[in-house]
């Protein structure tokens, strides 16, 4: 029967699509759904996959994105609760677990949400053997490395999104401080995402000049500025942001959309991203924190050695002893 589709077109081609850079989010909660307004706006991806086990909620999400197709060249967006929906991902992004209460410390977080990547990682190797992971579920540097533990990937295809939020905070902070654009104001948080996050003060530089040689005493107590309090903002906003509206979620959507660029285009830009570092800066135990790598299409292409110094070295090492205070005890 002649139908208005058969009598508009003659196709010439089968209709079914081949994604080259398909991207899956599991988990469309504010986290999840702002990783894929991000993704779609910068047109990264041909093909979406959304997954939750809130069928009800992700039905909604998705329908919702693509009434938004004629504004935007989006691509094709699947939803299901069903892994299936993922097949042939070049990139996974996790973002489904629990999220943190107010006042709740990340890595109170921790066993809930290993029972969760549990049942989560396996479905996702099995239908995207050869993807590469971004974590961003916290306690992101644990979850990491459970990912890691649980998929059996090359740690070189998993990553953390880590410190790459932090060092955003940071480099906003400074700016704010200067009156300069965050983008020329260049600094790193290194080590775990949260608490013992680490600034790596002998580093933060303007144009090439670093502000330790205008201030000796950059980020520690001594400094009459208190730069110091920089970094203590940065460790604060996500607690002060989940007082005031219950979840962050726009600055984590940007950046990691950030990440699947440097990805997706095979970019190869350097980004404080959680990796497993034994037998990096001391640490002898397998545990993931952030330390600067170069990103691209085969994932982590390599780490970058950071010139520390013995005290920044020695927050380092304690951010990987905290993590691992945690980590041993975990059952998964
Ligand atoms: P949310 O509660 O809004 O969303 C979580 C989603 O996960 C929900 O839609 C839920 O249905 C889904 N989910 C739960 N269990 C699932 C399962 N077994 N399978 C599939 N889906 C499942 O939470 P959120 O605000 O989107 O935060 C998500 C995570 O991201 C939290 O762990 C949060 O702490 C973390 N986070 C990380 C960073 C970072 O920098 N790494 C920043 C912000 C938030």
């Amino acid at each position: 029967m002649a139908t208005v589709k058969s009598e508009l077109m003659k196709n010439l081609t089968s209709e079914v699509a081949v994604p080259h850079s398909k991207v899956s989010i599991i988990g469309t909660g504010s986290v999840g759904m702002a990783c894929a307004i991000s993704i779609l706006l910068k047109g990264l991806s041909d093909e979406l996959a959304l997954v939750d086990s809130a069928e009800g909620k992700l039905k909604g999400e998705t329908m919702d994105l693509q009434h938004g197709s004629p504004f935007v060249k989006m691509p094709n967006v699947v939803a299901s609760k069903d892994y299936l929906a993922t097949a042939n991902s070049n990139l996974v992004i996790i973002t489904a677990g629990a999220r943190q209460e107010k006042g709740e410390t990340r890595l109170n977080l921790v066993q809930r949400n290993v029972a969760i990547f549990k049942l989560m990682i396996p479905n996702i190797v099995q239908y995207s053997p050869h993807c590469k992971l971004i974590v961003v579920t916290n306690p992101v540097d644990i979850l990491t490395y459970v990912a890691w533990k649980l998929s059996e990937i090359p740690k070189s295809r998993i990553l953390g999104s880590g410190c790459n939020l932090d060092t955003a905070r940071f480099r906003f902070l400074i700016g704010q401080k200067l009156g300069i654009h965050p983008e020329s104001c260049h600094g790193w948080v290194l080590g775990e995402h949260g608490d013992s996050s680490v600034p790596v003060w002998s580093g933060v530089n303007v144009a090439g000049v670093p502000l330790k040689q205008l201030n000796l005493d950059i980020g520690t107590d001594k400094d009459p500025e208190q730069w110091k309090e920089v970094h203590k903002d940065v460790i604060a906003s996500a607690y002060e942001i989940i007082k005031r509206k219950g979840y962050t979620n726009w600055a984590i959507g940007l950046s990691v959309a950030d990440l699947t660029e440097s990805v997706l285009k095979n970019l190869r830009r350097v980004h404080p991203v959680s990796t497993i570092v034994k037998g990096l800066y001391g640490i002898n135990e397998e545990v993931a924190l952030s330390v600067p790598c170069v990103l691209g299409e085969n994932g982590i292409a390599a780490l970058i050695k950071v010139t520390l110094t013995r005290e920044e070295a020695a927050c380092l090492k304690k951010s990987a002893e905290t993590l691992w205070e945690v980590q041993k005890g975990l059952k998964f």
